[in-house]
């Protein structure tokens, strides 16, 4: 899904696939924007996209006509089958999301006034979610930061500034997305270093 993070601003906006899990948010989405998430920033996830707001809405007020006593709960359980690209809706998610939305779960259909479907279409174009923290470090899988490259000759791995130290891996001011780019940056640089000080030997 589209994630947006709000600082005052907005400061990125990522697509990835999220995991809501019992302590927070996870998943190479939240991976990939951890960098840049701080403690009372703002998350926004769309699980519509924000410009088919009108065909969300269109979509609700048919299934009320259709099915007013259908409950919006199980409705909402059908959004997938709806022809958006969008994520699909567990229950207990939507529960929350209509909690959130100040929604009544046995709400039916035809319950449904003009405010609440405004209110819960603003959520699943745009879930707004406070940071309360992140994971910290030992729980991270990567660190941003670290020496810097241009201290660095990357042909050898050997500090510019201290002859004979070699520097690799997560020590460098190097990181990449999840999905193997710091695995691989680990490997290269450590490989690169092995051979110019196997060639200083030989
Ligand atoms: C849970 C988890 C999942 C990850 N998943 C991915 C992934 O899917 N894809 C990806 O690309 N990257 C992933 N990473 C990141 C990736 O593992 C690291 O970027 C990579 O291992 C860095 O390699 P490194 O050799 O620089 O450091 P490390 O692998 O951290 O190696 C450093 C080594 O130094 C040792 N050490 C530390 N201090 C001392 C000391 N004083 N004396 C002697 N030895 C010491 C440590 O015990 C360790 O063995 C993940 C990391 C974690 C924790």
């Amino acid at each position: 899904m589209n994630i947006s993070l709000y600082r005052h601003a907005k400061i990125i906006e990522h697509r990835g696939d999220i995991l809501f899990t019992h302590e927070g948010l996870s998943g190479p989405g939240i991976l990939d924007l951890s960098r840049y998430i701080r403690a009372e920033d703002i998350l926004k996830l769309s699980f519509v996209p924000d410009d088919k707001r009108k065909a969300l809405e269109e979509w609700l007020i048919d299934r009320a006509r259709q099915d007013g006593r259908r409950s919006l709960l199980s409705v909402l359980a059908d959004l997938s089958h709806f022809e958006l690209p969008i994520v699909p809706l567990y229950p207990r998610l939507i529960k929350r999301i209509l909690e959130i939305s100040g929604i009544a779960c046995d709400l039916q259909m035809a319950q449904l006034t003009r405010e609440m479907r405004s209110c819960l279409i603003d959520q699943l174009t745009g879930l707004s979610l406070v940071v309360s923290g992140l994971c910290g470090y030992n729980m991270a899988m990567v660190t941003r930061g670290g020496v810097e490259t241009k201290e660095v000759d990357s042909k050898t791995m050997q500090s510019r500034l201290v002859k004979g130290l070699y520097l690799v891996g997560e020590v460098l001011d190097v990181d990449g997305d999840t999905g193997g780019y710091n695995l691989q940056a680990a490997f290269s640089t450590g490989m690169q270093a092995a051979r110019s000080i196997k060639s200083i030997s030989d």
